[in-house]
């Protein structure tokens, strides 16, 4: 077994895990984070990709409103490579009541969630396509933001301060020395080898998986309800903003520009296994008639893909079991020496993906009380790297960069514009990873082909490069389609058939895919 030591270990490598430690390493502590997989795979890789402006939560969550407001502009200046600055509208249609925009604009001002009212006219005009018989519009701070681009700024953030991150190693065992947390067990599942990492403190944030760390470390049952959502992409920015209806949070309420494609979403149910969460057709054809109400024509564009996520929202009283749409979306930490008698383990859940970092601070600086030291946190203060000029991202940044720098490289995905030098230099960066941790991190395949030409040239140049040989290439070639068709099969109708049917063609007519060899480690 090989064995490691620090101060503090972090459970997850999603949003709320990598701004953890992150915080924990800004803050002077040795520090190791561990995931399971790759970084942001869980749902901080699945979710709708809005940078909340607060509008959304402002009559249902008021806090959750005014902690979205601050933090959308802290992310925005520390983390601004990650973020689009689209901008966002809350539209009444003809079946929402106007009126409700008043209780709107009251919860707004009350929690100080910037907005103002603007003329339908003039929405219409920016937002050429949506519904012409919009009755009422308010303009809002709504933005879109990659979250595979953020956890991976705050990753890098944390590692220039000395943290560690250890991605594909999965925590099987939290052990006790006496009343305290003395170490955490996990496996590599990339080598098979068990790894010990002897520390003071654990901070949990598995998020839905939290149950199941805090059961490792023998305390009580610790109810985090996974509320699953899905949300569909469209080959299109239909949109140019976020489009929000003027309703109370409800499904499909929201349309999402992000990079070249929109996405509509979401839905929300308790999930029964939070590693296998389904696609109904029922769920896709509720986004799609959401979708056609804001944006009329919307099911005549094409569906690229489906995903779902699971909000890890923590049990509150209040409401049902059953009934996650009305959970709080508020962050709650749990004090394991209070509630369990166990020193040194704190479990972090809820939030959101915009409010990471206020959640990271919360439970650092509870550490800190628990440890009785004072050492202030700075993340608001200091950019992630790649995020220190300060530029957001606008639509069109793949084009300026490769008329700045790559007009002699080979474009491997013409969809996102990915080329050959960026390719090969994540591959040199993680030649463990699987192309679909590539993906994450380059948008491979993510585009309206979705993988069915450049995910070949990108296995060509992988062998090319020496860092994998044939079996792999074309395992991991497999696993890749195998993992595409996932998200997929839910929405095959009309022009993605077509689409579908041409990839297939290409890779079992002419690669006999199925029968190439296998190894995918
Ligand atoms: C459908 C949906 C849409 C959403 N849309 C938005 C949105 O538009 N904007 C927004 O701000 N928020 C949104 N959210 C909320 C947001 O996505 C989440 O709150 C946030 O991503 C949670 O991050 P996390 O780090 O807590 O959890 P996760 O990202 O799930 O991270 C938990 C990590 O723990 C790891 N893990 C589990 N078990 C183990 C183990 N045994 N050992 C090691 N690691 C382990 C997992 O692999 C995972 O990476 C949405 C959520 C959902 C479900």
């Amino acid at each position: 077994m090989k064995s490691l030591s620090t101060d503090v270990v972090v459970i997850g490598g999603g949003s709320t895990g990598v701004g953890v430690v992150r915080d924990v390493a800004m803050r002077g502590y040795r520090t190791i984070l561990v995931d399971r997989v790759d970084l942001a795979q869980g749902t901080s890789g699945r979710f709708h990709g809005l940078l909340h402006s607060g509008g959304r939560y402002v009559v249902s969550d008021p806090r959750s409103a005014t902690e979205c407001a601050e933090e959308n502009t802290i992310l925005t200046r520390i983390q601004a490579n990650a973020i689009e600055t689209t901008g966002g509208y809350f539209v009444a249609t003809h079946v929402d009541d106007p009126a409700w925009g008043d209780t709107w604009a009251k919860g707004a001002t009350d929690t100080k969630v910037p907005f103002e009212e603007v003329r339908v006219a003039d929405v219409l005009k920016a937002e050429p396509r949506i519904n012409p018989k919009i009755s009422r519009a308010f303009k809002v701070l709504d933005g879109s933001v990659d979250g595979w681009q953020l956890v991976w700024g705050a990753a890098r953030s944390a590692m220039a301060y000395g943290g560690q991150v250890l991605t594909y190693h999965r925590v099987t065992k939290i052990e006790r020395e006496g009343d305290r947390v003395g170490a955490v067990i996990c496996t590599d599942d990339k080598t098979g080898e068990e790894v010990r990492i002897e520390c003071h403190f654990v901070i949990n944030c598995a998020a839905a998986w939290g149950g199941q760390i805090a059961a490792m470390a023998g305390c009580h049952d610790v109810q985090v309800v996974p509320g699953a959502g899905i949300m569909i992409a469209m080959n299109h920015r239909l949109v140019n903003s976020v489009v929000n209806r003027l309703v109370y949070p409800a499904d499909g309420d929201i349309i999402v520009p992000v990079h070249t494609v929109s996405i509509i979403g979401t839905t929300d149910h308790k999930a029964a296994d939070v590693d296998r969460l389904g696609i109904s057709r029922e769920e896709v054809q509720q986004m799609l008639d959401c979708g056609e109400l804001l944006v009329p024509g919307f099911r005549e564009s094409r569906a690229l893909h489906a995903w779902a996520g699971a909000r890890p929202l923590v049990k509150d009283s209040r409401v049902s079991a059953e009934d996650t749409r009305h959970m709080s979306r508020g962050m709650s930490i749990i004090d394991h020496a209070e509630r369990d008698g166990l020193k040194g383990l704190l479990t972090i859940a809820g939030g959101k993906l915009t409010t990471y970092r206020l959640m990271a601070q919360h439970v650092v600086d509870e550490m800190c009380a628990q440890l009785g030291e004072t050492r202030p946190c700075r993340t608001a203060e200091e950019a992630c790297p790649g995020a220190e000029d300060g530029t957001t991202y606008v639509i069109t940044h793949r084009l300026h960069e490769r008329e700045e720098d790559r007009l002699d490289d080979q474009i491997l995905c013409e969809c996102e514009l990915m080329s050959r030098r960026m390719f090969v230099k994540a591959l040199a960066d993680q030649p463990r990873g699987s192309f679909d941790d590539l993906r994450r991190q380059l948008r491979l395949g993510m585009g309206p082909c979705q993988g069915g030409f450049c995910s070949t040239r990108a296995t060509g140049v992988a062998l090319e490069t020496g860092h994998i040989d044939i079996e792999r290439a074309t395992g991991l070639l497999r696993l890749f389609l195998a993992n595409r068709w996932i998200g997929l099969w839910p929405i095959l109708y009309g022009d993605q058939v077509r689409q579908t049917a041409l990839d297939n063609w290409i890779f079992a007519g002419t690669l006999d895919i199925e029968h190439l060899p296998a190894d995918q480690g």
